[in-house]
């Protein structure tokens, strides 16, 4: 069936068109205008529209990097049904600041749905809410660890949601987890909107990360290519672990700490993860595994304060096989 001509933001989209999106969201301090800005990709036959977003947190610039190379990989020029929005920037602000959330500490996803005359977070979320969500069918929207946590490639899903959960699947990223949605969240919204939404999380902030963006776009691809919007996918070379339970294990004392085991590790209970020392060779703590499980997030800070959370363990895991007709 011929799609139909999209409005957007005052904007006509007529199928088969690429259209640039620029979303006003405010002024900076020096008078100059602030855009969240984007691309439509609109086919000529109708199917779904899913959003890609990157850069609700400012600093998490791996994100941001997953969606500009995704949209410049040519994959979306050929789209045979639906429409694809990729918003590679949505926090411009936290962007521009090298900083997770706005000038005056909200984060954008905490402040969903949003209002328009609320805070610059709340802001920033009523427009993607209220100018763009209506007409988006699925979500995927991009992210890395906070701080100096690194995550490894991993999507999160809404446990109670079954779309979302046959998407996150088809992604096949090499860690899955089942997880509730955050208060304000985009999930969230998506979730009472009954709209499937994935999570992707990889890297660290402020650092590219090859191996998550690599994930990130093959998982793409193998969503869209289930939506039947492109003609073909990469395989899925292992099973992904099938997270539903995780915890956090954290430093004992406070010291400098050098990790043994990084993200992606399966690791025994009572393995040596890493250790903590003071700068004088007084201290030598061992950070213990406290169950088995796959490492899903690891702390890159050389120095630590007690109680910092230092591994991200998984427990209570399966194997997923990917299984694009399941
Ligand atoms: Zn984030």
């Amino acid at each position: 069936m011929e799609a139909e001509t999209i409005e957007l933001n005052g904007n006509k989209i007529e199928p088969g068109e690429t259209a640039d999106l620029k979303l006003y969201v405010g002024r900076l301090p020096s008078g100059d205008r602030i855009y969240i800005r984007g691309k439509v990709y609109h086919a000529r036959k109708k199917g779904p529209v899913v959003l890609i977003t990157g850069g609700i947190h400012g600093d998490e610039i791996n994100s941001v990097q997953i969606v500009r190379r995704f949209m410049d990989s040519g994959v979306l020029d050929n789209l045979q049904r639906g429409t694809v929005i990729a918003l590679p920037v949505v926090n411009v602000y936290g962007f521009i600041y090298f900083s997770r959330d706005l000038p005056d500490g909200k984060d954008v996803n905490r402040s969903f749905p949003g209002s328009s005359s609320g805070s610059l977070a709340s802001r920033i979320a009523s427009t993607v809410t209220k100018k763009i969500f209506p007409i988006v069918d699925i979500g995927m929207d991009f992210h890395t660890g906070g701080a100096s946590r690194y995550n490894y490639p991993q999507i999160r899903y809404s446990r109670s949601d079954k779309k979302s959960k046959e998407l996150a699947r088809v992604f096949g990223a090499p860690q899955i987890l089942s997880r509730g949605t955050i208060p304000k969240s985009l999930r969230r919204v998506a979730l009472k909107e009954n709209k499937p939404f994935l999570v992707f999380e990889g890297g660290e902030s402020l650092r590219l990360d090859g191996h998550s963006i690599a994930m990130a776009s093959r998982g793409i691809r193998r969503v869209l290519h289930h939506l039947e919007m492109i003609d073909n996918s990469p395989p899925c070379e292992e099973p992904s672990v099938h997270i539903l339970n995780t915890l956090w294990i954290r430093a004992s004392q406070a010291g400098l700490f050098t990790w043994a085991k990084c993200s992606g590790a399966f690791v025994k209970k009572k393995e040596v993860l890493g250790v903590i020392q003071d700068p004088h060779g007084d201290l030598n703590i061992k950070v213990l595994a406290s169950r088995d499980g796959y490492i899903v997030g690891h702390n890159n800070a050389a120095v630590v304060s007690q109680g910092d959370a230092l591994f991200h363990l998984g427990y209570s895991y399966e194997m997923w096989e990917y299984n694009e007709t399941s």
